[in-house]
């Protein structure tokens, strides 16, 4: 039976971190953190998205600036206020919360986050960053997985890590930041020929595909790490991707859903928010 990480316990761990963090660089610099988030329209989901993110900040000492925009906005009010926030000293970092309206770009848009301020790590320089194997500022969900994997021991050096999803989001970056940590890694999407053969190989298998419970435990080494990004909502609550009833009777230790990877999101976030502001910082 497979040992349960427990991605809220390692989440709370992280949060209290990096609230002693902030209390220590306050000491310091005499500078708080600042995220600041931007969102555009009234999309419910998006607003307690934006709000759960600032009520998290302002709890481990984070400055909040919540801009919000009415769903007409036009694109060069959006790209003002990025250009306000990329200036701002007291913003250390800026989300632009998606999606955005249909007449607004938030490939465009997001790319015009500073990239030292780009706490959600999805700006091209970021991405580019991260190919390269260079410091800069990491996807939150990816980097989350990778805390999970640390707290929960597994060894990566020459792991077979299989990653299924290949999002610019989230599987591209996690490929990536399993690379830097020396596993063998293979992506899988909707045209990988056979997935079920090729995620029996994983030591580490992490789904990322959103659709409920398609792991299957045939589909998974015995003893394997199985890590769930789904999110999928079905009359009887969430589910992941990952069909867990099963697979934790093969696998070596898995994440839950919801209790998983979500709360790692949000934790990583006001990590890299403090990151930010430590690079920002002067010298
Ligand atoms: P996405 O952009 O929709 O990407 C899904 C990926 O899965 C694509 O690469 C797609 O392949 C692949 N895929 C779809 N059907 C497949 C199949 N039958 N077999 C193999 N691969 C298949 O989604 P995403 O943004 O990466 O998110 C994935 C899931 O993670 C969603 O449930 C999302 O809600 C969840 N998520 C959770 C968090 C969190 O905080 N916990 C954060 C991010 C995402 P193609 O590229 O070929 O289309």
């Amino acid at each position: 039976m497979a040992s349960i990480i427990d991605g809220k316990a390692v989440a709370t761990a992280v949060r209290a971190q990096v609230a002693r963090d902030v209390e220590a660089f306050h000491a310091e610099s005499g500078r708080r953190p600042g995220l600041a988030t931007v969102l555009v329209g009234d999309d419910p989901a998006s607003g307690i998205y934006v709000g759960g993110k600032q009520k998290a900040g302002k709890e481990v000492g984070i400055a909040g600036f919540d801009h919000r925009l009415g769903a007409d906005a036009a694109r060069d009010d959006v790209v003002a206020l990025l250009a306000d926030l990329n200036a701002d000293p007291a913003v250390s970092g800026i989300i632009v919360q998606l999606p955005l309206p249909g007449h607004l770009d938030g490939t465009e848009l997001t790319g015009l986050v500073r990239p030292d301020k780009d706490v959600d790590g999805l700006t091209p320089i970021s991405a580019g960053l991260l190919a390269l194997g260079r410091p800069g500022l990491r996807p939150c969900t990816p980097a989350g997985v990778m805390r999970l994997l640390a707290e929960a021991g597994t060894d990566l050096q020459g792991a077979e890590a299989v990653v299924i999803g290949r999002s610019n989001l989230f599987g591209k970056p996690m490929a990536q930041l399993l690379l830097q940590a020396n596993a063998t890694v293979t992506v899988c999407h909707s045209r990988t020929r056979d997935l079920p053969e090729v995620t029996r190989r994983a030591d580490v298998l992490i789904a990322a595909v959103g659709q409920d419970r398609i792991v299957k435990a045939d589909w998974v080494r015995p003893g394997a790490t199985v890590i769930d990004v789904g999110i999928n909502r079905a009359d009887d609550g969430l589910h992941g991707d990952v069909d867990f009833d099963a697979v934790q009777e093969v696998a070596g230790a898995i994440t839950p859903v919801p209790g998983g990877v979500g709360p790692m999101t949000i934790a990583m976030l006001l990590s890299n928010t403090l990151g930010a502001a430590r690079m920002q910082a002067p010298a």
